[in-house]
């Protein structure tokens, strides 16, 4: 019996461990099923930008010449523009203005706006400026002849417009506006012998602002592009950028740095430049930044060919357009 019952003993202890295996067995095996489930984010397809197609919006701007108000080149150049958003989007407005410049000249002014998803209220906003400086006043010979532009107007447009064709092929989440300014660079220049006129530059960019395309037009933020397509070109957090859109900066030089672009978006402050942006920030609110570049070896921090007759194709890099043209896209489909 004390054989017979330790043997009863041990069978039943043998039983317990077997069971208690098997429910920790159980418990280890279905842990997985029992947590929460976490929703997972549905992965976002940001198109691939292309700079070849950005690069060729930039020679053919520069192929109608100097864009500089009421010349040719800038009348030709217009025409162009509008129907090339027309292509993209139905709603393309062209915000025409009179203005007088710093020489005494009337001019009709033509800032060339495209809307895609104009009903939504959640929106942001993308500048350059589309016309080109009228005289060469940073060149050491023909300083009264015209710039072709191609980085200093042309390449922020041509960025502008391949996000444009992107846009209508795939709609992003968020509305956009793509705003192309006139008269940014008919500035006066130092010397010129006219009466100093205050706020001379970014015209066009200053009568927008005060008259939106839209009454009571708000976006979420905006984004100007002004010389984005010279080889080499770094981007640092230009100080009035810093100040009215920190939070921006943050966002699109931190996604530059995740796509490999640290080498052009240099986390690194750099000196206020007055430049459309600063208008934008000052009259409307909307919190806007600069993507402009800085050349530290240079005396005035700009590009070294900026305001010269070398400011032509040779100046244009389809690795710098790419740089800037997808870390749009990343954060534009990221909204
Ligand atoms: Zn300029």
């Amino acid at each position: 019996m004390v054989v017979a019952g330790n043997s009863i003993t041990k069978k039943m202890f043998r039983n317990f461990i077997f069971i208690l295996c098997c429910c920790l067995l159980f418990s280890c095996s279905t842990e997985p099923q029992q947590k929460i489930k976490v929703a997972s984010k549905p992965k976002i397809e940001v198109p691939p930008f292309n700079a070849d197609s950005a690069y060729y919006f930039v020679e053919k701007q520069v192929s109608f010449g100097p864009r500089f108000l009421s010349s040719n080149g800038w009348k030709n150049c217009a025409i162009w523009l509008e129907k090339k958003l027309k292509t993209y989007t139905p709603n393309v407005i062209v915000q025409e203005a009179p203005i007088i410049t710093y020489d005494g000249k009337n001019h009709t002014l033509k800032n060339i706006i495209a809307n895609f998803s104009p009903k939504k209220n959640n929106r942001i906003v993308l500048f350059a400026h589309w016309d080109s400086r009228h005289i060469a006043d940073h060149d050491t010979k023909n300083q009264e002849a015209p710039i072709l532009g191609a980085n200093d107007g042309g390449s922020g447009v041509g960025v502008l417009l391949e996000l444009a064709r992107q846009f209508s092929n795939k709609n992003p989440n968020i509305g956009v506006d793509i705003i192309l300014f006139d008269a940014e660079d008919y500035g006066q220049p130092e010397n010129s012998g006219f009466p100093i006129m205050q706020d001379s530059w970014c015209l066009g960019s200053q009568y927008w602002s005060k008259n939106p395309h839209k009454a009571s037009y708000f976006a979420r933020y905006g984004i100007l592009l002004d010389m984005v397509g010279a080889k080499n070109a770094t981007f640092r957090h230009e100080q009035i950028s810093s100040y009215f859109g920190s939070a921006i900066l943050q966002k699109v030089w931190r996604k530059a740095s995740h796509l490999g672009f640290g080498n052009h978006f240099v986390f690194e402050d750099a000196k206020q430049i007055i430049d459309d942006h600063y208008y934008v920030n000052t009259i409307t609110g909307i919190p806007t930044i600069d993507i402009i570049e800085y050349d530290p070896a240079t005396e005035n921090n700009f590009n070294k060919h900026w305001h010269t007759h070398k400011d032509d194709m040779d100046n244009v890099d389809k690795n710098t357009l790419n740089a800037v043209g997808q870390t749009l896209l990343e954060v534009i489909y990221h909204e």
